[in-house]
């Protein structure tokens, strides 16, 4: 049974009983003598109705406005967790990388093998705790590079793999990757940020890892001999 409910005429205040949601031409909605008097059909107000539907506009305001507040909670908890993961990202064995950028920039721009027009702002470098695909790090454009410190073997290892990729930023855009070219680059950036090391001979570069492998293992035996990084000559 629908309950029935007091629909008054807003202008006489005489009223009728009716259901809340009465259909729009349910004549009992309608006050006929307001409506013989005036131009236009006059209908009554169903106040119960219109007082129900305002709460539950109120409560629906309420929800969208506690959803708000709980998702701006997540989102400032989103961020704080991503900064610190982005913080701890860029950490391998308690060494920050990002001091290093700059000056190992500088190092493969100061070579005769860089590109012309080499842009003196070093590179972005992101650095990413996933796994990746396999890889130790990538150059995404010219100016911007990612390194996936959680795959590297240690901090030489993620610093010989960031100088690896900005090597990439600094070569001629023609000159191919890993080639004769790039190997020379990457070697004499090595060279002035390792000062003293010898890098392998030419007749050994058969692939670039021979280079990278001799960088690290240089950087590695330095942090060993218990020089920081600063102090093996790689200055952030
Ligand atoms: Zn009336
Ligand atoms: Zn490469």
């Amino acid at each position: 049974m629908i309950a029935m409910r007091r629909w008054v005429c807003p202008i006489c205040r005489e009223g009728r009983l009716a259901p809340g949601r009465a259909r729009r031409d349910d004549t009992r909605t309608y006050c006929l003598s307001c409506s013989d008097k005036s131009s236009h059909l006059v209908r009554r107000v169903c106040e119960a109705a219109e007082r129900e539907r305002a709460r539950a506009k109120e409560t629906e305001r309420a929800a969208k406005r506690q959803q708000a507040e709980l998702n701006a909670v997540r989102r400032a908890q989103y961020r704080s967790l991503s900064r610190l993961r982005t913080e701890q990202a860029t950490r391998v064995e308690g060494y920050s990388l990002e001091p290093f950028i700059v000056p190992l920039w500088r190092a493969c721009r100061a070579s005769v093998y860089a590109r012309e027009d080499c842009p003196l702002a070093a590179p972005s470098a992101e650095f990413n705790d996933r796994r990746g695909h396999g890889m130790l790090g990538v150059m995404k454009s010219s100016k911007s590079v990612r390194i996936y410190t959680k795959r590297a073997r240690s901090f030489a290892g993620a610093l010989t793999t960031l100088l690896h990729e900005l090597a990439h930023c600094a070569q001629p855009p023609k000159s191919p990757n890993h080639g004769a070219i790039w190997q020379s680059l990457l070697a004499g950036a090595a060279c002035k940020v390792l000062p003293g090391w010898e890098p392998p001979a030419k007749a050994l570069r058969k692939t670039w890892r021979v280079v990278d492998d001799a960088i690290e293992i240089e950087i590695a035996r330095r942090i060993g001999a218990g020089l920081s990084p600063i102090e093996a000559g790689i200055q952030p």
